[in-house]
Protein backbone atom coordinates (compact mmCIF):
# COMPACT_ATOMS: atom_id res chain seq x y z
CA UNK A 1 0.00 0.00 0.00
CA UNK A 2 2.67 2.29 0.95
CA UNK A 3 4.42 1.46 -2.22
CA UNK A 4 1.30 1.93 -4.29
CA UNK A 5 1.26 5.50 -2.34
CA UNK A 6 4.53 6.47 -2.85
CA UNK A 7 4.42 5.63 -6.89
CA UNK A 8 1.04 7.95 -7.07
CA UNK A 9 3.24 10.76 -5.78
CA UNK A 10 6.06 10.37 -7.65
CA UNK A 11 3.88 10.23 -11.10
CA UNK A 12 1.98 13.17 -10.20
CA UNK A 13 4.97 14.78 -9.51
CA UNK A 14 6.61 14.23 -12.85
CA UNK A 15 3.01 15.27 -14.16
CA UNK A 16 3.34 18.69 -12.64
CA UNK A 17 6.88 18.86 -13.66
CA UNK A 18 5.85 18.10 -16.89
CA UNK A 19 3.15 20.72 -16.90
CA UNK A 20 5.94 23.28 -16.04
CA UNK A 21 7.89 22.72 -18.53
CA UNK A 22 5.98 22.33 -21.32
CA UNK A 23 4.30 25.78 -20.27
CA UNK A 24 7.59 27.66 -20.39
CA UNK A 25 8.18 25.54 -24.17
CA UNK A 26 5.05 27.44 -25.07
CA UNK A 27 6.61 30.91 -23.55
CA UNK A 28 9.48 30.46 -25.19
CA UNK A 29 8.23 29.12 -28.59
CA UNK A 30 6.28 31.88 -29.23
CA UNK A 31 6.06 32.77 -32.98
CA UNK A 32 6.65 36.14 -33.91
CA UNK A 33 5.44 37.10 -37.32
CA UNK A 34 6.10 41.08 -37.48
CA UNK A 35 8.77 43.34 -35.85
CA UNK A 36 9.09 47.06 -36.39
CA UNK A 37 11.50 49.90 -35.14
CA UNK A 38 10.73 53.65 -35.62
CA UNK A 39 14.30 54.35 -35.11
CA UNK A 40 16.52 54.45 -32.05
CA UNK A 41 18.06 57.46 -30.37
CA UNK A 42 17.99 59.53 -27.01
CA UNK A 43 14.16 58.66 -25.79
CA UNK A 44 13.84 59.11 -22.39
CA UNK A 45 10.67 59.58 -20.80
CA UNK A 46 11.70 62.67 -19.12
CA UNK A 47 11.68 64.25 -22.39
CA UNK A 48 8.21 63.01 -23.29
CA UNK A 49 4.71 64.35 -22.82
CA UNK A 50 1.96 61.51 -22.30
CA UNK A 51 0.39 62.68 -25.75
CA UNK A 52 3.72 62.04 -27.98
CA UNK A 53 4.12 59.09 -26.60
CA UNK A 54 0.50 57.81 -27.06
CA UNK A 55 0.89 58.99 -30.77
CA UNK A 56 3.73 57.06 -31.00
CA UNK A 57 2.29 53.79 -29.92
CA UNK A 58 -0.54 54.17 -31.75
CA UNK A 59 1.54 54.63 -35.11
CA UNK A 60 3.81 51.68 -34.20
CA UNK A 61 0.35 50.05 -33.53
CA UNK A 62 -1.02 50.63 -36.52
CA UNK A 63 1.73 49.85 -38.49
CA UNK A 64 2.01 46.27 -36.81
CA UNK A 65 -1.46 45.38 -37.59
CA UNK A 66 -1.27 46.60 -41.13
CA UNK A 67 1.62 44.39 -41.83
CA UNK A 68 0.00 41.62 -39.39
CA UNK A 69 -3.25 41.72 -41.69
CA UNK A 70 -1.41 41.13 -44.90
CA UNK A 71 0.58 37.88 -43.58
CA UNK A 72 -2.95 36.89 -42.00
CA UNK A 73 -4.31 37.12 -45.41
CA UNK A 74 -1.77 34.85 -46.96
CA UNK A 75 0.21 37.39 -48.61
CA UNK A 76 4.39 37.80 -48.82
CA UNK A 77 6.25 38.56 -46.25
CA UNK A 78 6.99 41.28 -48.40
CA UNK A 79 3.75 42.61 -49.06
CA UNK A 80 3.99 42.43 -44.40
CA UNK A 81 7.76 44.75 -44.64
CA UNK A 82 6.03 47.45 -46.85
CA UNK A 83 2.78 47.89 -45.93
CA UNK A 84 4.24 48.41 -42.56
CA UNK A 85 6.77 50.78 -43.44
CA UNK A 86 4.28 52.95 -45.78
CA UNK A 87 2.31 53.55 -42.41
CA UNK A 88 5.49 54.86 -40.40
CA UNK A 89 6.82 56.81 -43.73
CA UNK A 90 3.03 58.08 -43.99
CA UNK A 91 3.49 59.27 -40.16
CA UNK A 92 4.96 62.71 -39.97
CA UNK A 93 6.47 61.44 -36.22
CA UNK A 94 9.31 59.30 -37.85
CA UNK A 95 12.17 60.41 -39.99
CA UNK A 96 11.19 58.29 -43.32
CA UNK A 97 8.71 59.81 -45.82
CA UNK A 98 6.53 62.31 -44.64
CA UNK A 99 8.59 63.74 -41.41
CA UNK A 100 11.78 62.96 -42.84
CA UNK A 101 15.10 65.37 -41.77
CA UNK A 102 16.14 68.11 -43.67
CA UNK A 103 19.86 68.25 -45.89
CA UNK A 104 22.37 71.25 -44.93
CA UNK A 105 20.00 73.10 -48.19
CA UNK A 106 16.57 72.32 -46.79
CA UNK A 107 15.72 69.67 -48.83
CA UNK A 108 13.96 65.95 -47.90
CA UNK A 109 16.45 63.37 -49.54
CA UNK A 110 14.82 59.84 -49.42
CA UNK A 111 16.82 56.45 -48.78
CA UNK A 112 15.20 53.05 -48.61
CA UNK A 113 15.91 49.00 -49.50
CA UNK A 114 13.76 46.10 -48.71
CA UNK A 115 15.29 42.35 -49.69
CA UNK A 116 13.65 38.83 -50.15
CA UNK A 117 14.66 36.26 -47.98
CA UNK A 118 13.98 33.69 -50.15
CA UNK A 119 15.47 34.51 -53.28
CA UNK A 120 17.96 36.96 -52.09
CA UNK A 121 16.63 39.53 -54.68
CA UNK A 122 16.68 43.36 -53.32
CA UNK A 123 16.40 46.59 -54.32
CA UNK A 124 17.38 49.94 -53.03
CA UNK A 125 16.51 53.86 -53.44
CA UNK A 126 18.66 56.22 -52.38
CA UNK A 127 18.76 60.72 -52.27
CA UNK A 128 15.37 60.58 -53.80
CA UNK A 129 12.80 64.11 -52.91
CA UNK A 130 9.52 63.30 -55.12
CA UNK A 131 8.63 59.83 -54.47
CA UNK A 132 6.02 59.09 -51.13
CA UNK A 133 7.18 55.82 -50.14
CA UNK A 134 10.56 55.41 -51.39
CA UNK A 135 10.17 51.27 -49.70
CA UNK A 136 7.43 51.14 -52.75
CA UNK A 137 10.24 52.61 -55.22
CA UNK A 138 13.21 49.90 -53.40
CA UNK A 139 10.88 47.25 -54.38
CA UNK A 140 9.96 48.54 -57.53
CA UNK A 141 13.78 48.40 -58.21
CA UNK A 142 14.12 45.11 -56.97
CA UNK A 143 10.98 43.67 -59.10
CA UNK A 144 11.19 45.37 -61.80
CA UNK A 145 14.64 46.45 -63.11
CA UNK A 146 17.66 44.04 -63.42
CA UNK A 147 19.73 46.50 -60.86
CA UNK A 148 19.91 46.82 -57.07
CA UNK A 149 20.43 50.40 -56.48
CA UNK A 150 19.61 53.84 -58.38
CA UNK A 151 20.05 57.45 -56.95
CA UNK A 152 18.61 60.65 -57.29
CA UNK A 153 16.27 61.74 -60.32
CA UNK A 154 16.83 58.40 -62.32
CA UNK A 155 15.71 56.56 -59.60
CA UNK A 156 12.69 58.81 -59.37
CA UNK A 157 11.58 58.61 -62.90
CA UNK A 158 12.11 54.79 -62.41
CA UNK A 159 10.02 54.63 -59.80
CA UNK A 160 7.09 57.03 -61.81
CA UNK A 161 7.64 54.76 -64.74
CA UNK A 162 6.68 51.82 -62.42
CA UNK A 163 3.46 53.18 -60.42
CA UNK A 164 4.95 54.74 -57.25
CA UNK A 165 3.53 57.53 -55.75
CA UNK A 166 4.99 61.68 -55.78
CA UNK A 167 5.15 64.17 -53.55
CA UNK A 168 5.50 67.73 -53.49
CA UNK A 169 8.40 69.37 -51.39
CA UNK A 170 5.20 70.78 -49.01
CA UNK A 171 4.30 67.41 -48.34
CA UNK A 172 7.31 65.98 -46.85
CA UNK A 173 7.87 69.50 -44.51
CA UNK A 174 6.92 69.13 -41.14
CA UNK A 175 7.59 72.28 -38.92
CA UNK A 176 9.70 70.15 -36.09
CA UNK A 177 12.36 68.95 -38.60
CA UNK A 178 12.84 72.14 -39.93
CA UNK A 179 13.52 73.89 -36.40
CA UNK A 180 15.75 71.02 -36.20
CA UNK A 181 17.29 72.17 -39.07
CA UNK A 182 18.12 75.35 -37.76
CA UNK A 183 19.00 74.64 -34.25
CA UNK A 184 21.80 72.18 -35.69
CA UNK A 185 22.95 74.63 -37.88
CA UNK A 186 23.46 76.89 -35.26
CA UNK A 187 24.94 74.64 -33.25
CA UNK A 188 27.72 74.27 -36.21
CA UNK A 189 28.21 78.22 -36.68
CA UNK A 190 28.78 78.96 -32.91
CA UNK A 191 30.28 76.01 -31.70
CA UNK A 192 28.08 75.79 -28.82
CA UNK A 193 25.36 72.76 -28.26
CA UNK A 194 22.49 73.16 -30.13
CA UNK A 195 19.94 72.04 -27.05
CA UNK A 196 20.93 72.75 -23.27
CA UNK A 197 18.94 70.29 -21.02
CA UNK A 198 16.42 72.79 -19.52
CA UNK A 199 15.93 74.38 -22.88
CA UNK A 200 14.55 70.38 -23.84
CA UNK A 201 12.79 70.47 -20.17
CA UNK A 202 11.27 73.91 -21.10
CA UNK A 203 10.03 72.89 -24.35
CA UNK A 204 8.34 69.37 -23.07
CA UNK A 205 10.48 68.23 -26.52
CA UNK A 206 10.10 64.48 -27.58
CA UNK A 207 12.81 62.89 -27.37
CA UNK A 208 13.96 61.69 -30.35
CA UNK A 209 13.49 63.83 -32.92
CA UNK A 210 14.99 67.05 -31.51
CA UNK A 211 18.24 65.55 -29.08
CA UNK A 212 19.99 63.49 -32.29
CA UNK A 213 20.73 64.65 -35.55
CA UNK A 214 19.93 61.63 -36.88
CA UNK A 215 17.79 58.62 -35.77
CA UNK A 216 13.92 58.05 -36.70
CA UNK A 217 14.44 55.65 -39.38
CA UNK A 218 12.02 52.91 -40.26
CA UNK A 219 12.44 49.44 -40.72
CA UNK A 220 10.00 46.10 -40.45
CA UNK A 221 10.73 42.41 -40.83
CA UNK A 222 8.44 39.75 -41.54
CA UNK A 223 7.96 36.02 -41.65
CA UNK A 224 5.12 34.83 -43.92
CA UNK A 225 3.23 31.66 -43.39
CA UNK A 226 4.94 30.09 -46.59
CA UNK A 227 7.73 30.40 -44.48
CA UNK A 228 9.43 33.49 -45.87
CA UNK A 229 11.37 36.29 -44.83
CA UNK A 230 11.66 39.41 -45.92
CA UNK A 231 13.63 43.00 -44.04
CA UNK A 232 13.08 46.68 -45.15
CA UNK A 233 14.37 49.87 -44.15
CA UNK A 234 13.27 53.65 -45.13
CA UNK A 235 14.98 56.92 -44.16
CA UNK A 236 15.23 60.63 -44.99
CA UNK A 237 18.79 59.80 -43.08
CA UNK A 238 20.56 62.53 -40.97
CA UNK A 239 19.97 66.04 -40.24
CA UNK A 240 21.75 68.78 -41.98
CA UNK A 241 23.74 66.11 -44.57
CA UNK A 242 25.51 67.46 -47.25
CA UNK A 243 27.06 66.50 -50.54
CA UNK A 244 24.97 64.14 -51.14
CA UNK A 245 25.74 61.75 -48.01
CA UNK A 246 24.19 58.46 -47.91
CA UNK A 247 23.59 56.25 -44.53
CA UNK A 248 23.48 52.78 -44.00
CA UNK A 249 19.91 51.88 -44.58
CA UNK A 250 19.70 52.02 -48.59
CA UNK A 251 22.90 49.39 -48.63
CA UNK A 252 22.24 46.01 -48.64
CA UNK A 253 23.97 44.07 -45.79
CA UNK A 254 24.60 47.90 -44.21
CA UNK A 255 21.36 48.60 -42.95
CA UNK A 256 18.99 45.91 -44.36
CA UNK A 257 19.67 42.68 -45.57
CA UNK A 258 17.53 39.21 -45.28
CA UNK A 259 18.01 35.33 -46.14
CA UNK A 260 15.43 32.43 -45.39
CA UNK A 261 18.54 30.39 -44.02
CA UNK A 262 19.70 32.69 -41.01
CA UNK A 263 17.45 35.69 -40.62
CA UNK A 264 16.13 39.40 -41.61
CA UNK A 265 17.71 42.30 -40.50
CA UNK A 266 16.96 46.11 -40.30
CA UNK A 267 19.05 48.76 -38.20
CA UNK A 268 18.83 52.15 -37.35
CA UNK A 269 21.50 54.54 -36.13
CA UNK A 270 24.53 56.46 -37.24
CA UNK A 271 25.10 55.14 -40.51
CA UNK A 272 28.69 55.47 -40.93
CA UNK A 273 29.36 52.74 -38.25
CA UNK A 274 26.76 50.47 -39.62
CA UNK A 275 28.48 50.81 -42.98
CA UNK A 276 31.99 49.74 -41.70
CA UNK A 277 30.30 47.12 -39.62
CA UNK A 278 28.40 45.77 -42.49
CA UNK A 279 25.73 45.35 -39.69
CA UNK A 280 23.08 44.05 -41.65
CA UNK A 281 25.27 41.23 -42.97
CA UNK A 282 27.20 40.46 -40.18
CA UNK A 283 24.39 39.79 -37.99
CA UNK A 284 23.75 36.83 -40.49
CA UNK A 285 27.10 35.66 -41.13
CA UNK A 286 27.44 35.39 -37.16
CA UNK A 287 24.14 33.09 -37.25
CA UNK A 288 24.99 31.05 -40.16
CA UNK A 289 29.11 30.47 -39.45
CA UNK A 290 28.77 30.74 -35.88
CA UNK A 291 25.86 29.23 -35.40
CA UNK A 292 24.46 31.93 -33.06
CA UNK A 293 20.83 32.75 -31.98
CA UNK A 294 19.21 35.89 -33.77
CA UNK A 295 19.83 37.38 -30.50
CA UNK A 296 23.23 36.68 -29.76
CA UNK A 297 24.42 37.79 -33.15
CA UNK A 298 22.15 41.41 -32.98
CA UNK A 299 23.63 41.57 -29.13
CA UNK A 300 27.23 41.56 -30.41
CA UNK A 301 27.20 43.63 -33.62
CA UNK A 302 25.36 46.30 -31.43
CA UNK A 303 28.53 45.58 -28.89
CA UNK A 304 30.95 45.97 -31.80
CA UNK A 305 29.67 48.97 -33.67
CA UNK A 306 29.66 50.60 -29.52
CA UNK A 307 33.23 49.87 -29.22
CA UNK A 308 33.88 51.57 -32.51
CA UNK A 309 31.84 54.80 -31.27
CA UNK A 310 28.73 54.37 -33.31
CA UNK A 311 25.13 53.90 -31.46
CA UNK A 312 21.48 52.93 -32.47
CA UNK A 313 19.48 49.53 -32.80
CA UNK A 314 19.02 46.71 -34.76
CA UNK A 315 15.75 44.00 -35.24
CA UNK A 316 16.02 40.63 -36.37
CA UNK A 317 13.67 37.81 -36.90
CA UNK A 318 14.75 34.05 -37.97
CA UNK A 319 12.75 31.45 -39.86
CA UNK A 320 11.54 30.08 -36.80
CA UNK A 321 10.12 32.92 -35.34
CA UNK A 322 12.39 34.09 -33.30
CA UNK A 323 12.93 37.53 -32.87
CA UNK A 324 15.90 40.26 -31.83
CA UNK A 325 15.30 43.96 -30.57
CA UNK A 326 19.01 45.77 -29.39
CA UNK A 327 20.12 49.25 -28.70
CA UNK A 328 22.94 50.74 -27.31
CA UNK A 329 21.41 53.99 -27.08
CA UNK A 330 18.51 55.54 -24.37
CA UNK A 331 15.23 54.17 -26.30
CA UNK A 332 13.71 52.39 -29.36
CA UNK A 333 10.49 52.81 -30.87
CA UNK A 334 9.93 49.24 -31.62
CA UNK A 335 7.62 46.55 -31.64
CA UNK A 336 6.23 42.99 -32.60
CA UNK A 337 3.02 40.88 -33.52
CA UNK A 338 2.92 37.25 -32.82
CA UNK A 339 1.26 34.48 -34.59
CA UNK A 340 -1.89 35.15 -32.79
CA UNK A 341 -2.05 38.58 -33.88
CA UNK A 342 -1.06 40.19 -30.26
CA UNK A 343 0.61 43.30 -30.71
CA UNK A 344 3.12 44.97 -27.82
CA UNK A 345 5.40 48.16 -28.30
CA UNK A 346 8.11 49.41 -26.28
CA UNK A 347 9.81 52.86 -26.28
CA UNK A 348 12.10 52.95 -23.49
CA UNK A 349 14.98 50.43 -22.09
N1 LIG B 1 20.85 55.01 -40.23
C1 LIG B 1 20.31 56.23 -40.74
C2 LIG B 1 21.38 56.98 -41.49
O1 LIG B 1 22.48 57.05 -41.02
C3 LIG B 1 19.75 57.12 -39.70
C4 LIG B 1 18.80 56.45 -38.75
O2 LIG B 1 18.83 55.25 -38.54
O3 LIG B 1 17.95 57.15 -38.22
O4 LIG B 1 21.07 57.53 -42.52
Amino acid sequence: MKKLFKIIILSVNVLLLSSCNSHKDVQDSTKYMLVIHGGAGTIEKKFMTPEKEEAYTLALTAALQKGYEQIKAGKTSLDAVEAAINVLEDCPLFNAGRGAVFTHDGKNELDASIMDGKTLKAGAVAGVTTIKNPINAARAVMEKSTHVMMIGRGAELFAMENGCDTASAAYFFTQERWDQLQRTKREEETGRAAYTESEIRANRIAGISELDKKFGTVGAVALDKMGNLAAGTSTGGMTNKRYGRVGDSPIIGGGTYCNNQTAGISCTGWGEFYIREVAAHRVSSLIELKKMSVEQAVKQVIDEIGKMGGDGGIISLDKSGNVAMEFNTSGMYRGTVDEHGKISVHIYK
